[in-house]
């Protein structure tokens, strides 16, 4: 009999429904019958794929509110926080497919052609924290550039999956789109089967594990890893502005989001202001299950990333931090705002990516200083900074690929794109569009 994965509610820890798991013969015969499918796919127009993206954003839509509900139960997120995701993998996700289609158009100048062709067959491997939205921002490209996907969700959030998976399905050529469920396993046998690209969004351990084992064939690579984004509060910071901000980042989906505010450094002459007014209103966040009224945010994924968490917190207080808000008497499931002064680089909040909701600060004296310290990481996804004079100079010393100045990092205009090892290609523009495709010089 084949295994199965059992999909609960992080809130309560009750089962909410169940799948199969894919054996690993499954997956082979399943990149083989995307393999056969894509050629078809491939003779359509840009403009023909994106059609079938309109049919499915109006059945996404029709279906919006139970597709809300489920991710609510899935992944604890509230309601309009996930029907906000819902959305995006609808109407969404036909505004990004257009985009896609302008991006890959052929260009002809002095006798040369390039073209962009599709790659063949994509392993679309995504987290659970934005189970939709991951998933819809490498699915969609990979699709509209001509390419099968062969798609691998998180086993935390397989249902909200094969939802979107079946509404797709519905609608594109057959075998264009697969699923293959489960956990690592499947992933790893995903990515070492005949398959063209892997975009991956999730931690940077399992990047580093993807990228060896796609070495063998030179498979195209998008890896959207994780972060632990630092913020910079300057002195002459507007700081009510940066501390709504601060506490905002760092609690967003329990801080489960990969460029959620994990460290800050604050001006020493306005720390004591910018700590107690992040306190004030971190002490204001309610957290609770995803249909409670008025909730900030929602239960933590799972019990491995609770003690993660919670390991985090304590190994700070242990080394000589100064807990403000919250940091003890977690109720089940959830983790209470947290907010830590005092922090320092021996630290595991400051060295590892926590995923919590958890604020830590500590004071620079020098603008050098807290340069050098928001540096001090393997990460580089995002990165903030609050103040005026010297804001500027600061942003293009961060060391991210996505820098907010007195607001979040990632822009509509720009990709999302880490640095260091954050990131190994990216979505969105133009030039990440065309990462989905083989560029063909014909002359
Ligand atoms: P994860 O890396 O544990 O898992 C991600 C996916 O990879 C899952 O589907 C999992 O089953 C699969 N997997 C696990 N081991 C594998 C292997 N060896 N080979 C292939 N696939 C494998 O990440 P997660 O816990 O699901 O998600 C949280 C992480 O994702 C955080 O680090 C977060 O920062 C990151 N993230 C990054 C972005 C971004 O845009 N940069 C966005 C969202 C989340």
């Amino acid at each position: 009999m084949r295994e199965k994965i059992i999909s609960y509610d992080p809130s309560n820890g009750e089962a909410v429904g169940e799948v199969k798991k894919n054996t690993l013969s499954d997956i082979s015969q399943k990149v083989a019958n995307a393999k056969m499918a894509q050629k078809e796919w491939a003779m359509y127009s840009p403009e023909e794929r994106v059609k079938f993206f309109s049919s499915i954003a109006a059945e996404i839509s029709a279906k919006s509110e139970e597709l809300t509900e489920l991710l609510c139960q899935e992944m604890g997120k509230d309601y309009h926080r996930a029907s906000g995701e819902v959305q995006g993998a609808g109407y969404g996700a036909v505004r990004l497919a257009e985009q896609v289609r302008n991006a890959i158009k052929p260009k002809k100048e002095m006798g040369t052609t390039i073209k962009y062709v599709p790659l063949g067959v994509v392993a679309v491997i995504s987290p659970w924290n934005y189970p939709l939205m991951m998933a819809v921002n490498l699915i969609t490209p990979a699709l509209i550039a001509g390419n099968a996907v062969v798609f691998k969700p998180s086993e935390e959030t397989p249902l909200i999956a094969q939802a979107y998976f079946d509404i797709l399905s519905k609608y594109l050529p057959k075998n264009v789109i697969q699923i293959v469920h489960g956990d690592g396993e499947q992933g790893r046998a995903l990515v070492e089967s005949d398959v063209n690209m892997i975009a991956f969004t999730g931690s940077q351990v399992v990047g580093k594990d993807i990228m060896k084992r796609a070495a063998s064939n030179i498979k195209r690579l998008v890896m959207e890893l994780g972060g632990n984004d630092p913020m910079i509060v300057l002195e002459d910071a507007d700081i009510e502005q940066a501390a709504r901000f601060a506490v905002a980042s760092s609690f967003e989906n329990a801080g489960q989001m990969c460029t959620s505010t994990e460290r800050i450094y604050v001006d020493e002459k306005v720390v004591q202001e910018f700590q107690n007014e992040v306190v004030a209103i971190a002490s204001n966040y309610k957290y609770g299950p995803w249909n409670a009224s008025n909730i900030n945010y929602g239960p933590i994924i799972n019990e491995k990333q609770r003690d993660k968490i919670i390991a985090h917190i304590k190994d700070a207080k242990v080394k000589g931090a100064k807990v403000l808000l919250g940091g003890e008497n977690h109720p089940e499931r959830y983790i209470v705002p947290t907010v830590i002064a005092e922090v320092n680089d021996t630290m595991l909040l400051e060295q590892e990516e926590t995923f919590g909701p958890v604020v830590s600060i500590d004071s620079f004296s020098t603008v050098k200083e807290a340069i050098t310290r928001s540096n001090n990481s393997t990460y580089g996804l995002g990165a903030v900074v609050f103040g005026e004079q010297n804001a500027a100079y600061v942003a293009e010393q961060l060391e991210a690929g996505m820098v907010g100045v007195n607001k979040g990092p990632g822009s509509g205009y720009g990709p999302w794109v880490g640095a260091k090892q954050s990131g190994f290609g990216y979505h969105g523009t133009v030039s990440g569009h065309r990462q989905f495709t083989q560029t063909k010089v014909i002359n």
